[in-house]
């Protein structure tokens, strides 16, 4: 089972996984991809789907619930507040947009 680090972001409750350590079976996958051999023999020498490898996570009231670590994967959350959302980020562009032509004109 891969081992994820999670960020919860404060401002709008949006969730990022970031890949702490592979599993063996992933990273066995991942060199397939580098043998040649292995290249040649299947169409696509990776098969991501192994079971128990995407970030698995017990939430409460939307937030990381980390008294139940053992029911998921991910090592550590980290609560941020700094950093923008990338997917809130993906939204607000038009926005922004908008306001430093604003400013500019
Ligand atoms: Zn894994
Ligand atoms: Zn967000």
């Amino acid at each position: 089972m891969c081992l994820y680090w999670g960020i919860y972001y404060c401002d709008c409750g949006h969730v990022r996984f970031q890949l702490h350590r592979f599993c063996r079976r992933l990273f066995a996958q991942l060199q397939r991809i580098n043998d040649p051999e292995q290249r040649g023999k299947y169409l696509l020498p990776f098969d991501p789907n192994i079971p128990g490898c995407e970030p698995i996570a017990v939430f409460r009231d939307d937030k990381p619930d980390e008294t139940q670590p053992s029911k998921g994967n991910v090592v550590h959350w980290r609560y941020n507040v700094s950093e923008p959302c990338p997917s809130c980020e993906a939204h607000s562009l038009h926005r922004k947009q908008d306001e430093s032509q604003r400013k500019r004109g």
